[in-house]
């Protein structure tokens, strides 16, 4: 069965990795925009960055028949710095038209502080100028749920529609609170951390499946790739029909996703 990996950083993943997520089902992924694991010297480093996102994956991604697609920003860890945030989102707009850019993101908050807010806000004014889709990292570290509501106030203050906002890094505590408010639900599966297959199941049966994504965010950290196969492989082994499965993996974030308009996928 085929599979969307709607969030996870390729730049930090070996050519091994696709050839295994290919081989897995996968046919197409989407890159959010994240931090290198140290903060960029320069706001011209984003343009590096971007190119890349934008040429080179999406190459290396295609021979083996995945669709890759990004989103673009000045992620959250990053946003503490105001002055150098605006002039790297002065560079996303250079690049926003590019081929395979699906949206701004992952924006959101870090540590839930001041200048992030102000950084995500000028972010989120950006996507409704440019009528982008977003999606939104939420807190690990600091408080999950205060960042997670302050970050649904901003999108409601700036009119987002809820059909076009996915809310990222869902746990169980915070997953209704998305839900009521009507955006989309994404939840991170990890080895360690985070959701691990058998949680994130338990979730997508109580959310009945719907207005949902999930994915590996395998990145420079312990991650792994291949954790929607296995999620799928748990569903399996509940008993949830290929068709349940299917919208969790592949009919959801198609839907999500095409609402972009730039986002393509070539099933053969
Ligand atoms: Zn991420």
């Amino acid at each position: 069965m085929h599979y969307i990996e709607p969030h996870i950083h390729m730049i930090s993943r070996t050519t091994d990795d696709y050839h295994r997520m290919a081989m897995a089902g996968c046919v197409a992924c989407t890159e959010p925009a994240f931090w290198a694991g140290y903060d960029r010297p320069h706001p011209e480093a984003f343009a590096d960055y971007f190119e890349h996102l934008t040429s080179f994956e999406r190459g290396r991604a295609a021979r083996f028949s995945i669709a890759h697609h990004c989103w673009l920003c000045i992620n959250p860890k990053e946003a503490e710095d105001v002055a150098f945030s605006r002039e790297v989102i002065q560079i996303v707009r250079q690049f926003i038209d590019r081929p395979g850019v699906v949206g701004i993101g992952e924006i959101g908050f870090n540590k839930n502080s001041r200048n992030e807010l102000t950084i995500l806000e000028e972010q989120v004014a950006l996507a409704v100028e440019l009528n982008q889709l977003i999606l939104v990292h939420t807190p690990h570290m600091e408080d999950k749920l205060k960042g997670t509501r302050l970050t649904l106030d901003v999108l409601d203050a700036h009119g987002v529609s809820p059909d076009r906002a996915m809310i990222d890094h869902m746990e169980e505590h915070t997953t209704r609170l998305v839900r009521d408010r009507g955006y989309w639900v994404g939840m991170t599966i990890y080895p360690d951390t985070k959701f691990t297959p058998q949680r994130a199941v338990d979730t997508i049966e109580t959310l009945a499946g719907d207005r949902l994504w999930i994915n590996s965010s395998a990145d420079w950290a312990y991650s792994d790739p291949l954790l929607l196969p296995q999620t799928r492989f748990e569903m399996q082994r509940r008993g949830h029909t290929e068709a349940m499965i299917q919208k969790v993996l592949y009919d959801n974030p198609l839907q999500f996703l095409s609402q972009s308009g730039k986002f393509k996928v070539t099933v053969t």
